[in-house]
């Protein structure tokens, strides 16, 4: 068995990862270090599989599946989950390999088939535990609910991830430290989050018999789901054998209304990430101590004298008449958050490329441009009045990083960004100027 460090070798190869279609002899690794890093690389695959999914949607219904504004909110959640890698390694693999190192009680070998597969399971089978207590905990579900809060469902809702599950879901996989070696957890973990890519969407209705033992876009449809029959079920990641087995399976009947109980209606993307936090923190100091407690431990829907989970009866009847939040907005402010979009995932993408080179400090101040600027667009596509001030400012910060050099000299591929960017302001700012004139113009004619 050979450990492969490096790109992943081959497009075949790319695509299988997406689908956790990786042999136990080309995925073991003895050494941690050896492992591929299996979700960075897939960057080509998700954006292959988005345009195709796209494509196939035109093509199938006559319209997009996607939406500028919910598409580019989905995707800036799935870049800020991964900005604390910029600062340590992922949580569930340091914890993991503390407890290896410490409390281990028998060492399966690493390059054995046996230990490969019941390490597909046991990550599956924790997978769906975490899952699980992050949809029935309210203070878990304070972190998860931001892969919920779209009222879209396609690929780009899978990239919609929390920035703070990552600190609480590492707990639910130590039992397996006891015995499987993290270079062989490294690769399932990664396999697990990648097989949940594809299922994202509303263009597979039904796979046939493949629907009775692996998670599908069909049953993790329901999962998406805020009909009263959605609510908590379909919890698996790629196997669909444990809702079966707990109790949680339930098989796509209504048509789906997707998203949050109650829509959060913005594309601010902080207020995406951490809302539910400040809501729960409102929510207990209504109650006494013991109340307060549960108001953070039972779940979401819980209320005193109400079962665990709540009455789910009590909340919002769906009536399949919902609109999505969607507001219209010109084309050239389109164009101008698209392609300033694409622009700071260039500069994210060179900071995670480049991260060895550069000082804690750059990297601090790049995560810090990098959280404005997507609040700034968050806000142009909320169409709010302190847009245009925020931008603004936020291109004041761009010229100025240029101005001192601050950042040229260690990431040249930004110079050319950085000049688009001030040329684009610009262009916003007279877009800006111009929008406002003509709505005064409206107003007094
Ligand atoms: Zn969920
Ligand atoms: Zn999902």
């Amino acid at each position: 068995m050979s450990a492969t460090v490096g790109p992943v070798s081959s497009v075949s190869t790319g695509v299988r990862t997406m689908f956790a279609m990786l042999t136990p002899n080309e995925s073991s690794f003895e050494k941690v270090e050896d492992v591929p890093l299996y979700v960075q690389q897939a960057t080509p695959f998700f954006v292959g599989l988005m345009v195709l999914e796209l494509v196939v949607g035109v093509l199938k219904t006559g319209a997009p599946v996607v939406t500028i504004n919910d598409g580019l909110t989905s995707i800036s959640a799935g870049m800020i989950s991964r900005l604390p890698m910029l600062f340590f390694r992922g949580f569930e693999l340091t914890t993991y390999m503390y407890v290896w190192d410490q409390y281990r009680l028998v060492e399966l070998p690493w390059d054995s088939a046996s230990t490969w597969w019941l390490t597909f399971v046991g990550v599956d089978f924790c997978y769906y535990w975490v899952h699980r207590f992050a949809h029935e905990v309210s203070i878990l579900w304070a972190a998860h609910q931001v892969h919920h809060s779209s009222e879209f469902y396609n690929m780009t809702t899978a990239l919609r991830q929390s920035l703070t599950q990552q600190f609480t879901s590492w707990m639910f996989y130590l039992p397996m430290a006891l015995a499987i070696p993290p270079s062989i957890f490294a690769v399932h973990i990664q396999l697990n989050l990648l097989y949940q890519f594809w299922i994202h969407t509303e263009l597979i209705r039904d796979l046939g018999p493949l629907e009775w033992v692996f998670n599908t876009p069909k049953h993790h449809r329901v999962h998406h789901g805020r009909n009263l029959y959605c609510i908590d079920k379909n919890y698996g990641g790629i196997l669909i054998i444990w809702d079966r087995l707990f109790g949680t399976f339930a098989l796509e009947s209504d048509k789906v209304v997707y998203g949050l109980v109650f829509p959060i209606k913005t594309f601010d993307i902080l207020y995406v990430q951490l809302h539910y936090y400040w809501g729960l923190w409102r929510k207990s100091k209504k109650y006494n101590i013991t109340n307060k407690l549960s108001t953070f431990i039972k779940g979401p829907s819980w209320k005193p004298g109400k079962p665990r989970l709540g009455d789910h009866c009590e909340n919002p009847k769906v009536t399949g008449k919902e609109v999505p939040y969607d507001p219209s907005w010109p084309l050239p402010l389109q164009v101008y958050v698209v392609l300033h979009f694409l622009l700071v995932l260039w500069a994210y993408h060179d900071v995670f490329e480049n991260k060895m080179m550069l000082s804690q400090l750059t990297v601090l101040g790049m995560t810090c441009y990098i959280l404005l600027t997507l609040t700034s667009l968050g806000y142009i596509m909320d169409q709010r009045p302190s847009a245009a001030a925020l931008e603004m400012l936020r291109c004041v910060i761009m010229v100025t990083m240029q101005r001192y050099s601050y950042v040229t000299p260690l990431l040249p591929s930004l110079a050319v960004a950085t000049k688009a960017f001030v040329s684009l302001s610009l262009l916003f700012w007279a877009l800006h100027c111009f929008t406002q004139l003509l709505s005064i113009k409206r107003k007094t004619g």
